[in-house]
């Protein structure tokens, strides 16, 4: 039967595949094709798993005190039996064999097929027993890491190829931690849909640096899509089509068509200088998670990274810090790829929907910390953490030796924040004179992200080199909307005047005081945004380097002084995004693209 699932839209562009249904528990376990050669190995892999288990089971059942509990041995007996039934075994084989998952994701995924089973049973004593399965496959799953030395699966061994013949797979989740989605980068699926989160959470913000469709906050797509079920995301509306009909995939295969023709169409502007029809330059600059990704900055003609992510090296790693010297190759590598163009690098910045260890962010949310978006996040972290923050600035001072290095801190709400950064800083520059490492100057910048910061920007202008204004955050502060949440998804607006207001004002002062200033969040990298960011008098943007193309093609169209001019009208405006779509249209120069 064909249905449809609405959500966030977060990533643009259309997939069409079959779903593969992930637990959030599980999301983490390593999902990716064998080799055909190697299919009966895994097959041994997942068989060593079970017994292993089995013989642990048996001696468990087998210790068992005399005075324990009956229903304690009966419940052993019951996952015994459950390890060995075929449902379980002979389909966990079968994935292996047809689809040439790896033991892990065939066992997940056959384990999604049977606890739907389970829900659906009437008897509730039988319903019950999908926890004991849940048990039993987690058990296997510990045995498989155990042999692979526990270690999370690196992304970048994952096999990058779709399997032979195969039809494109679509990850479908109830939630992916963004440390989870690291796992993904390189990984299989072509699309994402998750039951919670919002457009500038930090799972669709990583979906949209992999330039995969995906639709976030459907609330219940996991519930009701199932494994393996063709699936159409619509990544600009936000749309699931579950089982299409033959015209609906038909009219869909179009689209994915004609988007392909529009970006390669796109791509060719790649050596066009991003520069408007009155003659400004604009810098569009990238935004990156990964070393690895400064290849598709320069690839999508980025110049230079506004803001690489450090906290993403602090992930998937089992709650162990990077030390200085991983850090310090990461960083050198990125200044590398980039070929004497600037780097911006962002002091980490853990904490919200940012965790460091493998726990979920609502687990966060709801278990650890009272309200982590305002707790010991970014900046306030590192201060707290004096050694790891002095370890992270030695490596990027290090890794300034290779290249232009720039130093970003973010979460900046007081001025005694950037003196402690500044007296940091001259202490780790001191080390690493006496300890004769070599390093040259590197310019300071804060993000301007909690409005606290908008406010009192005359005040910390004096004590930096640039600011970058994140508007993912400033958005979630300014209007007291959590940005993962998407039962409030629908007030996370960025037209909202006061937004406006804080972004218009940082961009002019920053300037007035002769401060570069640019934009790194979600805004800066939406078209629909640029032509208003233009007017305000930005003229650097650092986006995904999927974006930098349809970026540039606006900055390309416009009269940046003509759309200045309707500045101070859409400033008071009482609904800019009207105003804005009156006003800017009209002052669009209209000479058809370079
Ligand atoms: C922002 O808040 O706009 C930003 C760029 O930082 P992040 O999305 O990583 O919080
Ligand atoms: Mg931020």
């Amino acid at each position: 039967m064909s249905f449809q699932v609405f959500g966030i839209p977060v990533s643009r562009g259309v997939a069409i595949g079959r779903a593969v249904l992930v637990a959030s528990s599980r999301v983490d376990v390593a999902h990716y094709f064998i080799a055909p050669d190697q299919v009966e190995a895994e097959i041994q892999r997942a068989v060593r798993a079970r017994d292993e288990v089995a013989h642990e089971l048996t001696a468990l059942r087998d210790d068992l005190p005399e005075d324990a509990p009956h229903e304690l041995a009966a419940l052993l007996d019951v996952h015994l039996m459950l390890l060995h039934d075929e449902a379980l075994t002979g389909a966990t084989k079968q994935w292996i064999v047809d689809r040439h998952y790896n033991a892990e994701w065939a066992l997940s995924a056959q384990l999604e097929v049977l606890a739907r089973q389970f829900d659906e049973m009437e008897d509730e004593y039988l319903r019950e027993r999908k926890a004991d399965l849940e048990q039993v496959v987690e058990r296997i799953l510990g045995a498989l890491a155990r042999e692979q030395g526990k270690a999370p699966v690196d992304a970048s061994s994952v096999v990058q190829r779709d399997f032979a013949g195969e039809d494109p797979l679509l990850l479908v989740a109830a939630d992916i931690a963004p440390a989870d989605m690291m796992q993904f980068k390189r990984s299989v699926f072509h699309g994402f849909i998750t039951d919670i989160g919002g457009k500038t959470s930090h799972t669709a913000i990583v979906a949209r640096s992999m330039d995969i469709p995906a639709v976030v906050g459907t609330r219940e797509a996991s519930r009701l899509i199932r494994q393996d079920d063709w699936v159409i995301i619509d990544g600009d509306l936000g749309a699931v089509i579950v089982n299409p009909s033959p015209i609906v995939l038909e009219e869909y295969r179009f689209r994915q068509r004609q988007s392909e023709l529009e970006r390669a169409r796109l791509a060719r502007l790649r050596h066009t200088p991003a520069v408007t029809l009155d003659g400004e330059r604009v810098e569009l600059q990238a935004n990156i998670e990964l070393p690895a990704d400064a290849a598709a900055a320069v690839d999508a003609g980025a110049t230079g990274v506004g803001l690489f992510r450090s906290e993403f090296l602090f992930m998937n790693r089992n709650g162990e810090l990077p030390s200085e010297d991983e850090q310090f190759e990461a960083y050198r590598a990125a200044v590398e790829a980039m070929k004497g163009m600037p780097v911006t690098i962002r002091t980490v910045d853990i904490g919200a929907d940012k965790p460091l260890d493998r726990m979920s962010a609502s687990e966060l949310r709801h278990e650890h910390v009272l309200n982590p978006a305002m707790g010991l996040r970014a900046i306030r972290w590192s201060l707290a953490e004096p050694s790891m923050f002095r370890q992270q600035l030695r490596a990027i001072y290090r890794a300034s030796a290779y290249g232009k290095l720039r130093l970003l801190i973010p979460m900046v709400a007081h001025l005694s924040e950037i003196r402690q950064v500044s007296e940091t800083l001259k202490r780790v520059q001191q080390q690493l004179t006496d300890a004769g490492q070599a390093f040259t100057p590197v310019e300071l910048g804060v993000m301007i992200e909690i409005p606290a910061a908008a406010v009192m920007l005359p005040l910390l202008l004096p004590h930096v080199d640039f600011i970058s204004i994140g508007t993912n955050d400033l958005i979630q502060y300014t209007l007291a909307i959590d940005r993962a949440d998407e039962a409030v998804a629908h007030l996370y607006d960025p037209w909202h005047p006061a937004v406006l207001q804080l972004i218009a004002s940082s961009i002019g002062q920053a300037r007035a005081a002769g401060k570069s200033v640019s934009v790194c969040g979600e805004m800066a990298g939406d078209p629909a945004f640029t032509d208003l960011l233009l007017a305000m008098g930005l003229r650097n943007f650092s986006m995904h380097p999927s974006q930098i193309p349809s970026v540039k093609q606006r900055v390309l169209r416009a009269d940046a002084s003509r759309l200045a001019e309707a500045l101070p009208q859409l400033l008071e405006s009482p609904d800019p995004q009207r105003t804005a779509a009156l006003l800017l249209t009209s002052k669009r120069g209209n000479t058809p693209m370079q």
